[in-house]
């Protein structure tokens, strides 16, 4: 997304995004954010934090320090009351209503209650997706199986949600929110309802999303999978940050190694393991 200069204002009136060291700038990037709910309260305070292109993010810190208002105000369902959020540079507080689908639809979104369409199929559930951004029958008919795929779902294209477990439900809607392959996925306590073997899937998951190259941002509780996966972690307490901690982490790693590690990091089996067929999620790496 090019930042269009408005001609009616100086450049020097308008503060620039920052820069990181490649020259880009940074996918997010949100300054002295503020948001004040109606009725008064400060979910968020002064917030400020850069994210560059290509990271794996989490967002942690107890119930109500502000973690889904900070995710909200990344797609706009929020504003902010004051600073300024900017995604891709573009500062999206000052963006038109009618770019906004545009917006949205460079970034893929997974919630803890899945949101499925109960009454349709997990193929229907991922078409819908991309009938909605506009993609053409050919488009749908190729990339619905091969994300499904990636998610280790094939076999289960004509079963109903309610047909499923609560970790092939998240997996749906994370092939949901990924099948156009978004520069950006936000996933807000996407293990929220599941247990611990079924949570490192779906990590496992996002970690080989991340791999392809798309930031991904993951709000969670759970304390020993953020310290096991080795990732950036970014701390809010009562609407501030108060930690961002940049932790080595195993970049060399394949989906396969951080998984043997991750389960056995947190002395799981290995039932956690989306079934998929290892030459067909390595080909769209
Ligand atoms: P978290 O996701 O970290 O649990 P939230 O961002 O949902 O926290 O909420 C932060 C604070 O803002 C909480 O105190 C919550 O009660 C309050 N809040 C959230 N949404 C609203 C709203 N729509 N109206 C008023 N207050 C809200
Ligand atoms: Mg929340």
């Amino acid at each position: 997304m090019a930042l269009r200069k408005r001609k009616n204002k100086k450049a020097s009136e308008e503060p620039q995004p920052r820069r990181n060291r490649k020259g880009g700038a940074p996918i997010i990037e949100m300054r002295d954010v503020t948001k004040v709910y109606p009725g008064g309260h400060m979910a968020l305070d002064r917030v400020s934090l850069a994210i560059d292109r290509g990271e794996f993010v989490f967002l942690v810190g107890p119930t109500g320090c502000g973690k889904s208002t900070l995710i909200k105000m990344l797609i706009r369902e929020l504003k902010a009351t004051e600073g300024s959020v900017r995604i891709a540079g573009r500062d999206i507080g000052a963006m038109p209503e009618k770019k906004i689908p545009q917006l949205r639809r460079n970034i893929g979104t997974v919630f803890q209650d899945f949101k499925l369409l109960p009454d349709r199929t997990v193929y229907d559930n991922v078409a819908y997706a991309l009938q909605v951004l506009g993609a053409h029958r050919g488009e749908i008919r190729r990339q619905v199986p091969e994300i499904l795929r990636l998610v280790g779902l094939s076999t289960k294209l004509h079963s109903y949600p309610d047909e499923l477990s609560g970790g092939e439900q998240q997996r749906v809607s994370v092939a949901r929110a990924f099948v156009n392959h978004p520069p950006l996925l936000l996933a807000d306590e996407p293990s929220g309802n599941l247990d611990p073997v079924t949570s490192i899937g779906v990590m496992q998951l996002l970690y080989r999303i991340n791999k392809t190259g798309t930031t991904v941002v993951v709000v969670t509780h759970d304390r020993e999978m953020v310290d096991n996966m080795r990732r950036r972690v970014v701390e809010l307490y009562e609407g501030r940050v108060v930690r961002d901690e940049v932790s080595g982490g195993y970049t060399e790693e394949s989906t396969s190694e951080f998984g043997l590690r991750m389960r056995a990091e947190m002395g799981v089996g290995a039932q956690g393991e989306p079934r998929t067929n290892g030459h067909d999620h390595e080909r769209l790496l």
